[in-house]
């Protein structure tokens, strides 16, 4: 009971339907006559039957439709509950102005997608700019941002792929198929299956937007003026875009590895577009993403090592993250706990030598950080329009609206947000 100070349910049960109906409608006085004449009462004949007992009358509520429209409403919070309400400062917008666009989202990923089509249903005039800065490994993408290109999509199908194989080698044989007993993995066709599927969704998502009448832009924002931004397209030409509102919806991007050598590692950024196998991988970092990754490389039969720094999953729950860890254990990931990288080296047959922190060493075929994300909002011109960023470059706002009044921000790039395509 959620409420035991405010309600007390009181349950009548009988063995029987048949029971039940002698009670509720048949002999000399059929309980639901006893309620002042209600004719709801009076005709009512399935279960449950529910009523509100009173000192001196009692009262029928319904049926199953009536008893949970009641238990909604009473747990729903008052429409006059005091508490905060989004108030958003004065942005200065108006109707009919003569900027170019009502509203420009830099940014076309899960968040500047979705705002960006939401808005110009409600009648705006919308642009969206989205531009791939590519990787240090030189791994770039298409529209749609990190969950669409490096990050949930990608991840799920080589996630599909893991589980497959392990499917086939471990509960086929119980169900009497033998033909794949042993399983071989090509990296090379999951991943040209993968990027093919990932192309597929940027061309949908650039019908989509025309669908809804934004129109789209591949070029690089930077704020100039609170409404003015300077845009670069891919040939290096510059122009400028004015706009009433703009939504920052720039994301983040993985953190680099800071130790000697670090430019040898790859992020989640490459990694599912790697030309070829990764082979034997560390995955440096107990971050939700670093284990994913080392997840499904086990799971397809890479020889795959974590090097945890304290705990993994920090800030998650405690019970779920120590289940995690055990099954990855039992799935076939190692992990080497309490170490860092010191030291990456190339060294013979294209190996990467990692010296840890404990001075322990080891080589791999690919190492691959992720260790963090920082907001991607070092060059987007934030002086000029007075934003002043927080940790991990992460922008500030109340109820998404920055201290500059016409400037918004959204998804991972807000301060204190889930970092989620789903939030
Ligand atoms: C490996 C991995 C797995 C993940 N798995 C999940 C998952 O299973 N479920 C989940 O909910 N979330 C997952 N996430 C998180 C999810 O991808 C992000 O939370 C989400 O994509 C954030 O959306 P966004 O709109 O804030 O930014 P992004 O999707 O990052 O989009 C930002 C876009 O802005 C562009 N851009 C940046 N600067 C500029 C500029 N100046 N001008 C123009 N364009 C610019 C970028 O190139 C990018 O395309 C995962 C992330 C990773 C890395």
């Amino acid at each position: 009971m959620l409420f035991p100070s405010r309600i007390r349910v009181i349950p009548h049960e009988f063995a029987t339907r048949d029971e039940y109906r002698n009670w509720l409608i048949e002999g000399s006085e059929p309980f639901r006559n006893s309620f002042n004449g209600d004719s709801r009462a009076e005709k009512h004949t399935s279960s449950p039957f529910t009523w509100f007992e009173g000192t001196s009358s009692s009262t029928f509520l319904g049926g199953c439709d009536d008893t949970l429209a009641w238990c909604r409403k009473f747990a729903s919070p008052a429409s006059n509950a005091s508490g905060e309400s989004a108030i958003m400062k004065p942005d200065g917008h108006v109707e009919g102005n003569s900027y170019d666009y009502d509203l420009i989202v830099i940014g076309g990923g899960s968040g500047g997608l979705a705002a960006s089509k939401e808005s110009a249903k409600l009648g705006a005039r919308v642009a969206v700019l989205d531009f791939v800065k590519p990787s240090p490994k030189g791994t770039d993408w298409g529209l749609g941002g990190t969950c669409v290109n490096v990050g949930c999509i990608p991840k799920k199908l080589m996630h599909n792929a893991a589980n497959i194989n392990e499917i086939m080698i471990a509960d086929t044989a119980a169900f009497g198929i033998s033909a794949y007993e042993k399983t071989s993995h090509n990296w090379e066709e999951m991943r040209s299956y993968v990027q093919n599927h990932i192309r597929g969704l940027n061309f949908k998502y650039r019908v989509n937007l025309r669908e809804n009448n934004v129109t789209y832009f591949n070029k690089l924002g930077k704020f100039l003026d609170p409404h003015t931004i300077e845009v670069v397209d891919k040939r290096g030409e510059v122009s400028t875009m004015t706009a009433s509102r703009f939504l920052i919806a720039v994301g983040g991007r993985p953190s680099p590895l800071d130790c000697e050598g670090g430019d040898l590692a790859i992020s989640s950024d490459d990694v599912f577009a790697l030309e070829k196998s990764p082979g034997k991988t560390l995955c440096v970092g107990a971050s939700y993403i670093s284990l994913e990754c080392a997840g499904f490389l086990a799971g397809l039969g890479y020889d795959t090592t974590v090097a945890v720094r304290s705990i993994l999953l920090r800030g998650f729950d405690r019970e779920c993250a120590d289940k995690i860890e055990s099954y990855m254990q039992d799935h076939g990931v190692n992990f080497k706990y309490f170490v860092v990288p010191k030291k990456l080296e190339k060294v013979a047959g294209d190996k990467i030598r990692v010296t840890f922190s404990d001075e322990s060493q080891d080589e791999y075929d690919t190492v691959l950080v992720a260790i963090g994300r920082s907001a991607d909002t070092s060059n987007l011109g934030l002086n000029s329009v007075g934003i002043a960023t927080g940790k991990n470059g992460k922008i500030p706002t109340v109820y998404e609206q920055t201290s500059c009044s016409n400037v918004y921000a959204i998804g991972d790039v807000m301060e204190v947000s889930i970092v989620l395509t789903g939030q």
